[in-house]
């Protein structure tokens, strides 16, 4: 076992051996150990060399986790979700997530689809969560609807698709492509949290019903936010309709064009 592990485990498995406990005590103990190895093994994972801190945080570290969109989770100890918080890169995050099986869709999956584009990007689109083509590639938006949000990209705003960042509020393809379900969101939405918080793009554009609601927290209707700007922990985010609804509907296009249009005079302001 790794350094970093056993140094993390060494003040609980010294009381196994030091107390004398009884059995239901003993029993909660091993919980708490297996979980923490759990734990330091996904920071390891994650290429996290060192071990977390439990002393009291400064002011100014109380300050910075303010303006974080995690203010304050950081510190927990036993939390699946730690070493996603602490990343510091794109990079630190993906390894972070792993083999993820934090939620029932795991098994359904033939690629976690992480995201894809510029980790500086100024613009970051949001979408639901991989269907089947997505799910084969490994890459956001890249089926019939995927070429549509590539059109409005390259043709509509002039950009490189590179140039953007592209990620879903789900990481993992739900079966049969149904909606995905409340605590698959509630597993997943903190990856796409971190993912903003590292890129900090100036805009957000949140595509359809599901990513808007997750983002915003809200089951307000699509129609009624679409095209008016929202605020997403500082970040100016605009919800539009999603390129799959439009190759339904291909007459509401319009409609996206002009929320495209604030976007844009938003970047270049
Ligand atoms: N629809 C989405 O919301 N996301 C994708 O990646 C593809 C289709």
């Amino acid at each position: 076992m790794h350094s970093v592990i056993n140094e993390g485990l060494r003040p609980i498995t010294s009381i196994l051996w030091s107390t004398d406990l009884d059995g239901t005590e003993l029993e909660e103990l091993r919980e708490v150990v297996a979980s923490l190895r759990r734990h330091l093994q996904i920071r390891q994972r994650a290429g996290i060399k060192s071990l977390p801190r439990a002393e009291p945080r400064a002011k100014e570290s109380r300050e910075a986790s303010r303006e974080s969109l995690f203010g304050g989770m950081e510190g927990e100890l036993f939390s699946d979700y730690t070493a996603a918080y602490q990343a510091k890169s794109l990079e630190e995050l993906g390894a972070a997530i792993g083999d993820c099986r934090r939620c029932k869709l795991w098994p359904f999956r033939t690629h976690l689809v992480f995201g894809v584009g510029n980790p500086r990007a100024r613009l970051m689109f949001v979408g639901e969560a991989p269907g089947r083509d997505e799910d084969l590639q490994g890459e956001p938006f890249v089926g019939r609807a995927g070429q549509l949000l590539t059109d409005i990209i390259t043709k509509g705003m002039g950009l490189k698709r590179e140039d953007v960042y592209i990620a879903n509020v789900i990481k993992c393809r739900p079966p049969d492509n149904r909606d995905p379900e409340p605590d698959e969101v509630g597993s997943c939405e903190p990856f796409l949290r971190k993912q903003i918080e590292l890129i900090r793009p100036k805009v957000v554009v949140a595509l359809g019903k599901f990513a808007v609601q997750a983002l915003l927290k809200s089951k307000v209707p699509i129609m009624r936010v679409r095209g008016v700007w929202h605020d997403y922990y500082g970040i100016k985010l605009m919800p539009t309709l999603h390129p799959a609804y439009l190759l339904r509907n291909p007459g509401d296009k319009r409609l996206v064009w002009e929320d495209v249009k604030k976007v844009l005079k938003e970047l270049n302001d």
